[in-house]
């Protein structure tokens, strides 16, 4: 699917509505710019890939609100070269800014169909990443530590795993909370043994489930 006019006319409108709903960081601003978020979607969805909501993208799941997604990215505090470790690659589109941002990206998906759909697409697209098909909870310990960890999907509680997947100083952004919404928070690993807590307001995320998928 090209990018055409009217695509870039649209996301010119998105990027103002995101301003006008507080992002200001210009990296992830031009980002959002940059991306072409109707590919990451059904081509029925191309009117309104970019209104500022979440989509359905197959397997139960939802590329999530572009504004969510600058939010996260904003509290990130990407460095280039900084190694990210995000759970739920979904559609690829947080994951697409995080690699235009300059992050050394690395990203699980528990969804074996979405994977290995969204591995092709991004290739596809020339973003060079690091997915993987396995259960978010228990992260990547191989590949650790992290500079920061982004959980796209609710979270009942923060994984204790990944939080030792963490640098001193890193921290991870994560919607805690169940189905009636969650609170987005950046845990910060201050010390090997020691974590602070912000919360920066309400979301509303598809769940972060346990293990991998079975289909
Ligand atoms: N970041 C995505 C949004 C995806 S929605 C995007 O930009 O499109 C959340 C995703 O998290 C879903 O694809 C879901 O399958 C996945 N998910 C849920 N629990 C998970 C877990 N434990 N490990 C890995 N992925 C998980």
């Amino acid at each position: 699917m090209t990018d055409t006019y009217r695509h870039k006319g649209m996301r010119r409108a998105l990027v103002e509505e995101i301003i006008k709903k507080g992002i200001t960081n210009e990296s992830v601003i031009k980002a959002i710019g940059k991306i072409p978020r109707h590919q990451f979607l059904d081509s029925s969805f191309d009117r309104f890939a970019y209104n500022d909501v979440a989509f359905p993208i197959g397997s139960g799941q939802t590329i999530s609100q572009p504004y969510t997604v600058a939010f996260q990215s904003e509290l990130l505090e990407i460095k280039r070269g900084d190694k990210i470790l995000e759970v739920g690659t979904g559609s690829g589109y947080q994951a697409s800014v995080l690699c235009e941002l300059g992050a050394k990206v690395y990203s699980i998906e528990r969804q074996k169909k979405l994977y290995e759909k969204t591995s092709k697409f991004l290739s596809k697209m020339g973003y060079r990443l690091n997915l993987f098909y396995g259960d978010g909870y228990k992260g990547l310990p191989t590949y650790a530590p992290f500079d920061k960890i982004i959980i796209t999907a609710g979270a009942p509680e923060i994984p204790k795993k990944l939080l030792l997947q963490l640098k001193i100083g890193g921290w991870m952004i994560i919607p805690i909370g169940g189905d009636e919404g969650q609170i987005m928070t950046k845990v910060i690993r201050v010390g090997e043994k020691e974590f602070h807590q912000e919360t920066f307001g309400n979301f509303a995320f598809v769940p972060m489930l346990k293990n991998k998928a079975t289909d």
